[in-house]
């Protein structure tokens, strides 16, 4: 991944409409291609922000930023789907490429209550997101993971110390440790959280 100087920190701009916001998340890289139809346009500045942070900070760009099918309340929050593109040159193919595509639940965004939910779960000790920020700092843990040995990341946490979602998969515990880390500082994490983190993300 190629680190891009400070100088060019891509910083989101508050627009009023979703379209508006679309264009500008495409033209700046953000994603290939992005749907906030779905969403009230302050959450679609607010994805646009913190992915702006992180493709300043990796250089990723996502393949679509859009929807899953049937996505109910209770349904994940936003999730992504991660796979490998050929990579074509001169009509041949010349390798894979990973690719991330991140999916957002429109009814849990349309629901007025969305933000409470937030804050209530992160007070209750289930998650450590309160915010778009956190939630697409926790996806990016989902994005950087460097194993795709799925029986260990759909097993049980092997981290006793994280949030109750950071325990419900191996999977999940690396994604929280990424935003723990993130959020609350590399002093904050114990020994094995800080060595499980290394081990398992890019
Ligand atoms: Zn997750």
């Amino acid at each position: 991944m190629t680190q891009i100087p400070q100088a060019a920190r891509t910083i989101a701009p508050v627009f009023q409409t979703v379209k508006e916001a679309e264009k500008w998340a495409v033209e700046n890289k953000l994603a290939d291609s992005v749907d906030y139809s779905k969403l009230p346009v302050g959450i679609a500045n607010e994805i646009n922000s913190a992915l702006a942070d992180f493709y300043t900070e990796y250089g990723v760009t996502l393949g679509k930023i859009g929807y899953r099918q049937n996505m109910d309340l209770y349904d994940n929050i936003m999730e992504v789907k991660r796979y490998k593109e050929g990579v074509i040159r001169g009509g041949e193919l010349v390798g894979y490429r990973d690719m991330a595509d991140l999916r957002i639940n429109p009814v849990f965004f349309n629901n007025p209550n969305a933000k409470a939910i937030l804050s209530r779960s992160y007070e209750s000790g289930w998650a450590y997101s309160e915010n778009i920020h956190d939630l697409i700092t926790h996806e990016f843990g989902h994005i950087r993971t460097n194993t795709d040995d799925s029986r260990f990341l759909a097993g049980p946490g092997n981290i006793k110390t994280l949030s109750r979602y950071g325990q419900s998969s191996n999977s999940e515990a690396i994604a929280e440790l990424f935003l723990k880390r993130r959020k609350f500082g590399d002093a904050n994490l114990t020994p094995e959280e800080a060595q499980f983190l290394a081990q398992y993300t890019r």
